[in-house]
């Protein structure tokens, strides 16, 4: 008896009731697992020792012959409970570290993706990280660490995905959250000390940074080490002078003790190998080359072993359009951070909000030689609902109208030049030029940016307006989910290994 038999016998069993997912069949022993589906949801297939049925839960165990064999069958539920066995069964659905191999992550908004994600990275020499979830994401999608990645691991079921892959907890700030993810499994950790990064330095005058500045603790030791120390990088001369110092230090200091703070914890907490990620972007001011060597160098010194670091770059980074900017310019203050990260070394740099910054990429993967981490989510859900709009024009346009009811409050968390005039008024467009709006700069923002008003919006019954019918749609035109989706990122994946 093999897998192929296995199959053939479900299918001729339960093809009027049960459709299976062939790549997903895995055998231990002599037992078999597998997904399968039906018009509403999907089960786990588990035929085996009554043993191991019995330890599955779901319902309808029936006693089955296959050829002179038998065997148990028990359809399953799609739980943390059979999940957590069939991690134990099967150790290649946990995730795992990355470290400096060249990686990627693609958030996934409804939890739906992972296989599509998986389709985009075959062949590629990059490393996946498959759940990605910030704690502002998952306030706006209502769901928590265990979700996102128990979401995550059954869709690397369904794939039949054995190689490794990661689990990024973005932009925790507090270390409950920390200790939260950890628990649930996650690998890597994305720490932002955003709050604490002073934002104020530049309209304060000469004689209020000096008040400042002296208050700082240590700032003589801190003196001593980088005062007039000049460092040659990629033939130019970094020079921490009196003024540039004195600025660097009052700005990222608070922020590199809180950092510090978050990683001994993670240290002592966790006790496997994981990833790292230090987060600046999410400032007011663009990160300038000395600042970055200034961080990485108070890191190392303080002991925090990290992989990623993430900076503000030259330039408008808005959701899930192109980059906004001289790529030119860009290209020329990224390849001295670049320099700077080969000459200290250890560690990748990362570039978030990285969907759609399709001009960007192939200088980020080129100057990094490789050492990159880049983030996505939000070009997910813009595929996802795209391709409501192809299949339900009613519900996308019930989305659109509801989305451009909420922009305005929505775009207080976001920077955006998004001008809601540009957009087309869709009751005038056809059915079929739907999914053209998905092309447009300002109609993908809108539909990037009220993703948590959509899809928390209940009625008055207390029922969502919108969140189970996008389910229930993708989940009937899956195949067309998984093309556009993994098409997308491929787009993506492409322009990075292209180098
Ligand atoms: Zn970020």
């Amino acid at each position: 008896m093999n897998k192929q038999d296995i199959l053939q016998y479900f299918s001729k069993r339960y093809s009027d009731k049960f459709k299976a997912y062939p790549s997903s069949i895995k055998s231990e022993k002599d037992n078999y697992f597998f997904l399968s589906r039906d018009n509403y949801k999907k089960y786990l297939i588990v035929i085996g020792t009554h043993g191991i049925c019995k330890d599955f839960k779901g319902d309808n165990l029936e006693e089955i012959k296959i050829d002179k064999d038998e065997l148990f069958l028990k359809v399953c539920y799609l739980n943390h409970h059979n999940l957590n066995l069939l991690r134990g069964i099967f150790p290649h659905l946990n995730p795992s570290f990355c470290g400096l191999r060249a990686s990627f992550g693609t958030g996934d908004r409804l939890g739906i993706a992972t296989p599509a994600h998986i389709q985009a990275f075959k062949d590629k020499d990059i490393f996946p990280v498959l759940a990605q979830q910030s704690v502002r994401e998952m306030a706006r999608t209502e769901r928590n660490w265990q979700k996102v990645l128990d979401d995550t691991i059954w869709g690397c079921f369904e794939a039949g995905y054995e190689d490794p892959f990661g689990a990024d907890a973005d932009h925790v700030k507090e270390i409950k959250e920390l200790k939260e993810a950890a628990d649930c499994g996650f690998t890597m950790f994305t720490l932002d000390p955003s709050d604490f990064i002073n934002k104020d330095i530049e309209e304060l005058n000469e004689q209020e940074l000096n008040q400042l500045y002296n208050k700082i603790p240590k700032n003589k030791e801190i003196e001593k080490l980088y005062l007039n120390k000049k460092f040659k990088i990629d033939g130019q001369e970094l020079i921490f002078d009196e003024k540039s110092l004195e600025k660097i230090v009052l700005t990222y200091s608070e922020a590199i003790n809180h950092v510090v703070k978050r990683y001994e914890f993670l240290k002592d907490y966790k006790k496997s190998n994981f990833d790292l990620e230090i987060s600046v972007d999410e400032t007011p001011t663009v990160t300038s080359p000395l600042a970055h060597l200034f961080v990485v160098l108070e890191f190392k010194r303080r002991g925090v072993n990290f992989q990623n670091l993430a900076l503000h770059f030259l330039g408008d980074w808005q959701k899930g359009i192109e980059y906004i900017g001289e790529v030119k310019q860009f290209a020329k203050e990224f390849s001295l951070h670049a320099a700077i990260a080969k000459k200290i070394g250890g560690y990748k740099l990362s570039l978030h909000t990285g969907s759609d910054k399709f001009s960007v990429y192939p200088i980020f993967a080129r100057e990094t030689e490789g050492f990159y981490h880049i983030k996505t989510a939000g070009t997910s859900w813009l595929e996802e609902a795209k391709v409501i709009a192809m299949k339900d024009p009613a519900l996308y346009r019930e989305i659109h109208h509801f989305a451009l009811e909420n922009f305005e409050k929505d775009r207080a968390s976001y920077n955006l030049t998004t001008d809601l005039s540009r957009i087309p008024n869709i009751d005038e467009l056809s059915d079929e030029q739907l999914a053209d709006l998905f092309n447009k700069p300002d109609s993908r923002q809108l539909i990037h940016i009220t993703y948590g008003s959509i899809l928390k919006a209940r009625d008055s019954e207390g029922k969502y307006i919108f969140k189970n019918r996008i389910y229930k749609i993708l989940f009937e035109y899956e195949e067309d989910h998984y093309r556009e989706l993994s098409n997308h990122i491929k787009r993506h994946l492409e322009l990075l290994s292209s180098i």
